[in-house]
């Protein structure tokens, strides 16, 4: 068939069903169809990794770039030449992932105009991230730092740095080596950036038991808070804090110990305590993710998203208990190493269930999801594996 005889609009419809190596397939039979599948509407959300190999990119591929519109890049180069490239290339970009830092690179910045989401990751020497290095702080809306690390390790100067962000909407701060625990560090940041909806933080190292409650609660409550992320949460915040996020819809909760043995059992008491206390004043709580953490023995009756992945001695008893506990659940992800299968197939209990994920799955796996499917009358999709979104870091992973 020749292209021609189906308008563009068509072709691009049936383009949208091929996944990326078929639209190449089909690029490279001829100019037209070169020219439909760099259409923009096919690419839209993509994100593209620009490694900067030796060669470097030749202009016919920073042309197709530009005509995909496409404007969310994962950078793997620290040559500041390649960045200035970049910029120059693509000026219309609004999505910049740093996968490795320098001052030198972000002194480059100032040159993509239209910039809205930065993430910079993995610096081995410290930056200065300030406004000034943005075209316009108050364009950027996303900002993560992970494994940075800053001239000063006072949770002030950060402070002072973000405070000229104030349209963030999103701010992620992993492992940034600051002295602050975590109890101050979310309040500060709270009380300075008044539009944040999701917040992700790595919690103070060492956290001592004794430091709990130190920090006095602020007075303001922080609504416009919908999503809290904590890394190594244990004993991080008081029991009352979640009080003060009336609005959070979604809480990861990541634990830092992945071996039992290491935490005494009252510490392990404690840390369910804390859970069961933060979820009584989550009211419109709908995602919940717990990663090496204590099993939730709550009932959350409105919970529609829930990732559990507790020690793996804990799981037994759970699974049994998650319908009751949940039934209202629309997906379900779960570390599947000890799902008794009766337990797995009562998940057919929850009438709004549609999607199940088991990770870590074993071989007899396959068996058990397709009984759960036969059981819901397909209403239930069952998949063992797991793709992560290439913009996020891997720590919560
Ligand atoms: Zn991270």
């Amino acid at each position: 068939m020749s292209v021609h005889q189906l308008p563009g609009e068509v072709w691009i419809q049936v383009l949208g069903y091929l996944c990326v190596a078929d639209k190449h397939s089909v690029r490279a039979t001829c100019i037209d169809f070169r020219e439909l599948v760099d259409c923009g509407l096919l690419w839209k959300d993509w994100t593209i990794v620009l490694a900067f190999p030796k060669a470097s990119y030749n202009s016919p591929f920073w042309e197709m770039l530009r005509r995909r519109k496409i404007n969310k890049v994962v950078v793997r180069s620290t040559r500041a030449k390649d960045w200035r490239q970049l910029a120059r290339c693509l000026p219309s970009i609004t999505t910049v992932v740093m996968e490795r830092s320098s001052q030198e690179i972000l002194d480059v910045l100032k040159n993509f105009t239209h910039l809205k989401h930065l993430a910079v990751r993995c610096s081995c020497t410290s930056l200065l991230l300030t406004a000034s290095a943005v075209h316009k702080a108050e364009r950027l809306t996303h900002l993560s730092i992970c494994r940075v690390q800053f001239p000063s390790k006072s949770i002030e100067h950060l402070i002072s740095a973000f405070i000229d962000f104030r349209n963030l909407t999103s701010l992620v701060c992993h492992d940034t080596e600051l002295n602050e625990e975590c109890t101050m560090t979310t309040y500060l940041i709270l009380g300075c950036l008044p539009r944040l909806k999701h917040l992700s933080l790595t919690c103070g190292r060492n956290v001592q038991a004794v430091l709990r409650h130190t920090t006095p609660l602020p007075v303001k409550e922080a609504h416009a808070l919908s999503s809290l992320e904590l890394i190594h949460c244990d004993h991080s915040l008081p029991q009352d804090a979640m009080k003060l996020l009336p609005n959070l819809q979604r809480l990861v909760l990541i634990y830092k110990y992945s071996d039992k043995d290491f935490v005494a059992d009252i510490w392990f008491a404690a840390m369910r305590e804390d859970l069961k206390a933060w979820l009584s004043a989550l009211h419109r709580l709908s995602t919940l993710v717990i990663k090496l953490g204590p099993h939730v023995n709550r009932y959350v009756p409105n919970l529609i998203h829930l990732h559990i992945d507790p020690w793996p001695s804990c799981l037994g008893t759970i699974t049994a208990e998650i319908p009751q506990l949940f039934p209202k659940l629309q997906s379900l992800k779960i570390r599947g190493k000890h799902v008794p299968e009766e337990d797995f197939l009562g998940f057919q209990k929850m009438a709004d269930l549609r999607y199940v994920e088991m990770l870590d799955s074993r071989p007899q796996f396959s068996e058990m999801a397709a009984k759960l499917q036969v059981l819901t009358k397909y209403r239930v999709q069952v998949i063992d594996s797991h793709q992560r979104d290439i913009l996020d870091c891997d720590c919560s992973l």
